[in-house]
């Protein structure tokens, strides 16, 4: 966006601290509080208002691991990695409890579980199971040949009776509603949250670098970008490396229906849990039209969302469901699904002084609390973490 010479002068001034971050979703947040509890002046900068991007327009599942199942993941990164994954996801729930998540009014201690419908997904069910468990994850196989699955309307529905549906039960995981997630990281950062303003450069200044945005400047010792799927618009050389997906929702009224986990059904292709306020929420099958779930625009189309309703039906076995809100977000996609962390380098004098941290391939509510504070460390200089940007730049 450009700026007119009117809005200039309507300047918040320069401003100076140790590390500008660049974004207000949860990566951002939770760095700004890593600096924080280190002692830092930070500063974030937002364009729109906190929890504007995927941030505030997600599902809410605090899951561990991916969307698919384990084998799936050790099959494509292969075990070792699969494993620091579910970890990593683990370890970010663990420190948003200890950051108090669980005083939320939204927060549920729920399980997840990963529906199969095919013989070839229950396979890996099983599989799954028996990897998980030889890693020290604990785990439980519920429905067809597994144990007792929850009296729900899932379970009690025709899709799981006839298609033989077996799940792959995380029983530790959780959720919330992500828009109080972000105004409860919001609180715990303990730094200056400047909204409305867009970061439209960064400049080398000397010893300082200059953040340029819509009404002034942030002077820092160094810059940390956590714009996830936006990354390529303010730094070019990210545009191939962050490619902008677009997740659509809906919520339907529930009519005394329930849902005791959270459900990722088609190896994660739809997902779908108990709102508030007696709603369902449903989401995905953005794999069914990935060349047209694509960029920036945040709009719901007909197609998509007719193919969540009928899968909503179908999982209901309702003829109909009243659809009482549509919406989407951008998602910033990795090249291999795995959440990227480094340096941007020493070019345009930026001198290993500008990080990025994002990447998180639909799981940020699942890595990226954690993830930001592993690279807030390695910025100033600790250990480096497990998604080094350096694998794909
Ligand atoms: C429909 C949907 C469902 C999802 N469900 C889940 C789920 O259930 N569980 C899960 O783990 N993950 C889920 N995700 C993914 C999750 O929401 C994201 O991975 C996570 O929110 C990413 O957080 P972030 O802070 O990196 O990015 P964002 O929340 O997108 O934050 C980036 C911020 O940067 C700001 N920004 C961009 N450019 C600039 C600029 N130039 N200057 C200043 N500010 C800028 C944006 O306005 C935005 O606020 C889902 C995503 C979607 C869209």
């Amino acid at each position: 966006m450009t700026v007119s010479i009117w809005r200039r002068s309507m300047t918040l001034g320069v401003r100076s601290c140790d590390v500008a971050v660049i974004g207000a979703g949860i990566c951002g947040l939770s760095a700004a509080a890593a600096l924080t509890r280190r002692g830092l002046r930070a500063v974030v900068i937002e364009r729109h208002s906190a929890g504007a991007g995927a941030s505030g327009r997600n599902a809410g599942f605090l899951m561990r691991g991916a969307a698919d199942n384990y084998w799936a993941a050790c099959e494509q990164y292969g075990r070792e990695v699969a494993r620091t994954l579910w970890r990593v996801s683990e370890e970010n729930l663990a420190m948003l409890r200890r950051a108090g998540i669980e005083r939320l009014g939204s927060y549920r201690a729920r399980p997840s579980c990963l529906v199969a419908l095919t013989e070839d997904e229950r396979a890996q069910i099983e599989k799954s199971a028996a990897l998980l468990r030889e890693d020290g994850f604990a785990t439980e196989v519920i429905g067809a040949g597994g144990g007792e699955a929850p009296s729900d309307s899932l379970w009690n529905g025709a899709l799981a009776r006839s298609r033989g549906a077996m799940g792959l039960v995380n029983p530790e995981d959780a959720c919330c509603n992500p828009v109080e997630l972000v105004e409860h990281l919001r609180g715990l950062c303990g730094c200056p949250v400047l909204e409305g303003q867009e970061v439209l450069g960064i400049d080398d200044a000397g010893s300082a670098l200059s953040v340029r945005m819509t009404d002034g400047v942030v002077n820092a010792g160094r810059v940390f970008i956590a714009t996830n799927a936006y990354a390529g618009l303010l730094v070019p050389e990210l545009a191939g490396v962050v490619t902008p997906r677009r997740g659509q929702m809906l919520a339907i009224r529930a009519e005394g229906r329930t849902l005791a986990m959270n459900y990722y059904a088609n190896h994660g292709s739809e997902y779908f849990r108990e709102g508030y306020d007696g709603t369902l929420v449903f989401g995905g099958c953005r794999v069914h039209r990935e060349d047209v779930e694509v960029g920036y625009e945040d709009r719901p189309t007909e197609d998509v969302q007719g193919l969540i309703e009928r899968f909503a039906c179908e999982a209901l076995g309702a003829e109909r469901v009243d659809v009482v809100a549509r919406w989407t977000g951008v998602m910033g996609f990795s090249p291999d699904g795995l959440p990227l962390v480094g340096s941007l380098g020493r070019g345009k004098g930026w001198n290993d002084r500008v990080w990025f941290c994002g990447g998180f391939t639909g799981h940020g509510m699942s890595l990226a609390h954690r993830t930001a504070a592993m690279a807030v460390e390695e910025m100033l200089g600790g250990a480096a973490g497990p998604f080094s940007l350096k694998r794909v730049m």
